[in-house]
């Protein structure tokens, strides 16, 4: 089926729909009416009937459980991290479809863990590719090629070739990005978006408590713009964040994540990383939807991310 088939649109429309980025029956089941008509200068009731009608041919209404859990099956993947022990609290890797958050204090391996599963993504599919947004300038092509070293089967000319880098400038750059990554998504080749680090640039360009709304608002829809790809076109997003220390923690470790609750509700899956003994490294899995907490040891080495000896 093809946008012109639906009620109401003709070439003419469906062009002006397509420039603005609605160019799929997809992308029009989950327009917002406004968007629509903005787009294409129809009136809002023809909007509410293509929507309705796109939103029938893709099948989005109610499903049983039991055909969730077998879409789940036969969509969702998997991305190593290239710790068998870190896989293990995961239940087998970073899953496709939502957004992992890992945060921790600068050097407790953030980065590496992210350059690695843009290695790996490219290690498990073939013709893959990694979208990745920089905030902080610490992409290094180097650690790319070294941890390529450690797998037969990939050519680090090539996998160098299929991680399209993009570094963000600002958070409206940033927010920008990540819209065009829907455009780029589309084509099914795309297997890991990062985004390294989420809150940076919000973090500097906000500062006072009169802008906190305002940070938040903007942060609520790069997030949601980041979650509604990775639903839609099932890949990974794979986000690190910052933290700040909490002074109201009496007990434990104060170690937060910044960006609050809307950033705690986009991250289906938080892990925190932090230092521990003998150089290694420890992850802690925290409020997965249907896994325990839990934590793993491993290591960084010149190959990446490795299980602790
Ligand atoms: P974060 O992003 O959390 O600030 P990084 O991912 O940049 O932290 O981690 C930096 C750490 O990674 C360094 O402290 C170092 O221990 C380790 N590291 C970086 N490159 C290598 C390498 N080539 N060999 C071994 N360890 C490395
Ligand atoms: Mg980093």
């Amino acid at each position: 089926m093809n946008v012109t088939d639906l009620p109401g649109i003709g070439p003419a429309t469906s062009e002006k729909l397509a420039s603005a980025g609605f160019d799929s029956i997809l992308a029009i089941a989950v327009a917002p009416v406004s968007s629509l008509v903005d787009a294409s200068g129809m009136t809002e009731a023809t909007a509410r009937k293509v929507i309705k009608a796109a939103r029938e041919a893709m099948g989005m209404g109610f499903m049983t459980a039991e055909n969730k859990e077998k879409e789940d099956e036969t969509k969702i993947f998997r991305l190593s991290t290239g710790s068998k022990a870190v896989d293990d609290i995961l239940s087998g890797g970073v899953l496709s479809g939502c957004i992992t958050e890992v945060y921790g204090q600068f050097g407790s391996s953030k980065t590496q863990v992210a350059l690695q599963l843009a290695v790996i993504a490219c290690e498990q599919f073939p013709d893959g590719e990694v979208l990745y947004i920089d905030t902080e300038n610490s992409f290094r092509p180097i650690r790319i090629r070294q941890m390529c070293s450690r797998f037969k089967k990939i050519d680090a000319e090539d996998v160098l070739k299929r991680i399209k880098l993009a570094k963000a400038y600002s958070s409206d750059h940033q927010i920008f990005l990540s819209e065009q990554a829907e455009a780029l998504v589309k084509d099914g080749k795309v297997k890991l978006i990062v985004v390294d680090s989420v809150m940076n640039h919000f973090r500097a360009e906000y500062t006072g408590r009169g802008q906190l709304a305002e940070r938040q608002q903007k942060l609520n829809r790069h997030l949601h713009t980041l979650s509604k790809i990775a639903d839609l076109y099932n890949v990974p997003v794979f986000i690190t964040n910052q933290v700040s220390a909490n002074p109201g923690a009496m007990f434990g470790d104060p170690t937060q994540s910044i960006g609050g609750n809307i950033m705690g509700h986009s991250s289906k899956y938080r892990i925190y990383l932090r230092r521990g003994k003998a150089g290694s490294r420890v992850a802690k899995l925290l409020d997965a939807p249907e896994l325990p907490d839990a934590e793993a040891s491993f290591v960084i080495t010149e190959k990446g991310v490795e299980d602790v000896e």
